[in-house]
């Protein structure tokens, strides 16, 4: 499947992804809505998956269709659609937070030619905005830094992670978070790859690194337990589809 992203469409007939914070769903499928039921006033475009127009909506909902928690579709859509799903919730919560200008209170409307709403009297514009946060797996003689959330309380070891913050590179904000959530130094910090994680605004920034120096002190309200783990003695670990997982598999491949 291929997802072409976009502001405005000819096209009139598509499927409509979300409603009033949550993914719209019959059963477990985002509903495909009639010629009829788009409007463009209302109605956000997203994109084209394989051709067919994408739409997320917060003003109505189409008869015969339930709202649901992204959480819920998570692993049950394909993983293009559920990106699709994400990306409407998205735009949705930032059009529904931007209808009056930040800077004057006057209300503003959407730019008919990309991806903006803008002031009506003092043409401040507000575009939706993305919190970067970096996830990292770091490794030391063949094992991998994993740790237990205190906040999310998953039952699950992960990669850590944190958000980026203003004027920082990502591998400061890698040396940063490592340091201050389990006590130790990395160096050799490379890319990984990426993903979007609609459920914290966020796009997800993938890093391995290596330990360079310090003992390992889990800072108590951050994580619950962190250790060191050997390819072939790994905690539970996250589902597939999320990076922390690709990061782990990633690992195992090359060491286990
Ligand atoms: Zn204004």
């Amino acid at each position: 499947m291929v997802f072409v992203p976009g502001v405005t469409t000819s096209q009139v007939r598509g499927k409509l992804f979300a409603f009033e914070g949550q993914a719209l769903c019959v059963g477990k499928d985002p509903v495909a809505v009639p010629v009829a039921e788009i409007d463009p006033m209302l109605d956000l475009f997203l994109g084209e998956l394989d051709g067919v127009a994408c739409f997320a909506t917060r003003e109505r909902r189409p008869e015969g269709t339930e709202p649901m928690p992204l959480r819920q579709l998570y692993g049950a859509l394909p993983e293009e659609e559920f990106g699709v799903a994400g990306r409407a919730l998205g735009l949705t919560a930032w059009d529904a937070d931007h209808r009056h200008c930040g800077r004057c209170g006057a209300p503003t409307e959407r730019s008919a030619v990309e991806r903006l709403r803008a002031c009506t009297s003092c043409g401040h514009g507000a575009y939706p905005r993305l919190s970067p946060a970096v996830i990292v797996l770091v490794e030391r003689d063949g094992r991998c830094l994993l740790a237990r959330n205190a906040r999310t309380k998953m039952p699950f070891y992960s990669t850590l992670a944190g958000f980026v913050e203003v004027g920082e590179t990502l591998e400061q904000c890698v040396a940063r978070e490592i340091q201050e959530e389990a006590g130790i130094e990395v160096g050799d910090v490379r890319y990984f790859g990426s993903q979007p994680w609609p459920f914290t605004g966020s796009l997800m920034i993938g890093f391995t690194a290596h330990w360079a120096a310090g003992e390992l002190v889990p800072e108590p309200t951050e994580l619950l337990d962190a250790q060191w783990f050997a390819p072939d003695a790994l905690p539970i670990v996250p589902p597939r589809l999320s990076i922390a997982r690709e990061l782990i598999d990633d690992f195992v491949r090359r060491r286990g």
